[in-house]
């Protein structure tokens, strides 16, 4: 494993051009729970599978029931970032590293100083009511008993992206940019499952790819270095070798 993390130290230290794309597994150290892994959401125990729950159809027809998911299981006010949050951070200030891509909605990056964040999924911090467009912040859901809603009686809706939903074509855009002028690419903490999010990769043609995950993926073949790490502790020995 030292080996992976001092050649993924080498590569990080020789770009200025590198590019993370993550999914729920970086914030999994924050203590937040991913899908797939063995106490990921997937085995947790409601009434239908997490993608029906975060799904738009079931948001429309079951509104409280996605309330009580949402708010027991995707809401973790007090979630801090984690070291592999701050690790990129760095590797921002230090101007190596042009975005993080990210499918969470948790809005740790942000909290932990990165500046170019595209959150393919949206945020859970940012809610806007259906019929007015009035924004509110997190509190108003957690505060809220039952189904949020404005003052002018419209039901507020987070700004994440639901299963069946359009992604955001701007911040698409940006983010295939940002992966077709990458020279490094880092895919970390997904499960590369989630479509058209984890396609994305398939724009890079850069010098290498790099994925850290705890488990395999469909695209481990791809990758000049794989480590089947915890991402925090990759990225931040990685990043405190230079
Ligand atoms: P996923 O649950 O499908 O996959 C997570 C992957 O991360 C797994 O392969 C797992 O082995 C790996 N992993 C878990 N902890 C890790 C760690 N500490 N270090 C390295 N690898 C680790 O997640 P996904 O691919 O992001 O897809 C799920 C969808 O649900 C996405 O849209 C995601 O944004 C959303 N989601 C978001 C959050 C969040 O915002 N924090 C949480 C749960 C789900």
């Amino acid at each position: 494993m030292n080996t992976e993390i001092n050649d993924l130290a080498k590569i990080l230290q020789n770009s200025n051009n590198i590019v993370f794309f993550g999914g729920a597994g970086v914030s999994t150290e924050s203590g937040i729970p991913d899908f797939r892994s063995a106490d990921g959401l997937y085995n947790s125990s409601y009434s239908y599978p997490p993608e029906t729950m975060l799904s738009r159809s079931f948001f429309d027809t079951h509104t409280e029931e996605f309330y009580r998911f949402y708010k027991d299981k995707m809401l973790h006010p007090n979630a801090k970032p984690n070291k592999a949050h701050l690790a990129l951070a760095e590797l921002e200030k230090q101007n190596k590293l042009k975005a993080v891509i990210t499918q969470n909605v948790d809005g740790l990056h942000t909290s932990a100083g990165s500046v170019n964040v595209l959150e393919l999924h949206g945020s859970i911090l940012r809610n806007y009511c259906m019929l007015c467009n009035e924004a509110y912040p997190l509190d108003k859901i957690i505060l809220s008993l039952g189904i949020p809603q404005c003052l002018c009686g419209g039901i507020i809706k987070p700004d994440v992206v639901l299963y069946e939903e359009g992604l955001d074509q701007s911040v698409m855009k940006k983010a295939v940019r940002a992966i077709t002028t990458a020279e490094v690419l880092i895919v970390g903490g997904t499960s590369l499952n989630v479509y058209p999010a984890a396609g994305m990769i398939n724009y890079f043609s850069g010098e290498n790819l790099i994925l850290i995950n705890k488990s395999k993926t469909a695209y481990d073949k791809y990758a000049d270095i794989i480590i089947n790490e915890n991402i925090g502790k990759a990225l931040f020995e990685a990043v405190n070798k230079f």
